[in-house]
């Protein structure tokens, strides 16, 4: 873990606190699921725990049960929303190994076949298209 520890003023515990919008595809009592706002892919989706913890070398090993059972759910939608040819799922800990916001989260990246994905947390995309996609994974969960 890192000497810096959690600060409860990071970008995702804002958006689990309702302080700053996003685009919501999935919530339980642990999680909270939305569109990422720099997709490296269509329908790349973030699913966060409630439970405050900086990535996952601090969090307590019981997040995590919870957290990948909804990590599949959302990914199994997600899936199906975009006829995805596979999904990456990924984690980041720490800013040399990529993270840029300090409360646990995973990714999942839906890919397509002969389509590389984009940079991470390069580009912003339209408030239009990130809520179209969470349309369609919401349908999805649904079952609809
Ligand atoms: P990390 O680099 O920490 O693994 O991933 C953080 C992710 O959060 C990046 O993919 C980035 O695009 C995304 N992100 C950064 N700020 C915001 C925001 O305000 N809202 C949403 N929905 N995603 C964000």
């Amino acid at each position: 873990m890192s000497s810096a520890g959690y600060d409860p003023n990071n970008i995702f515990a804002k958006i689990l606190r309702g302080e700053i919008p996003s685009h919501r595809v999935y919530e339980d009592d642990a999680v909270v699921a939305f569109m990422d706002v720099m997709p490296q892919s269509t329908g790349h989706t973030l699913v966060v725990p409630k439970t405050p913890s900086r990535n996952l070398l601090d969090a307590e090993p019981e997040t995590f049960g919870r957290l990948f059972a909804a990590v599949q759910k959302v990914a199994r939608a997600a899936q199906q929303a975009f006829d995805a040819d596979g999904i990456v799922i990924s984690q980041f800990n720490e800013a040399p190994a990529g993270q840029t916001v300090f409360h646990l989260h995973v990714h999942i990246v839906p890919r397509f076949e002969g389509v590389a994905p984009k940079g991470h947390a390069a580009v912003m995309e339209k408030p239009e298209v990130l809520a179209a996609n969470a349309e369609k994974i919401r349908a999805a969960l649904a079952g609809a």
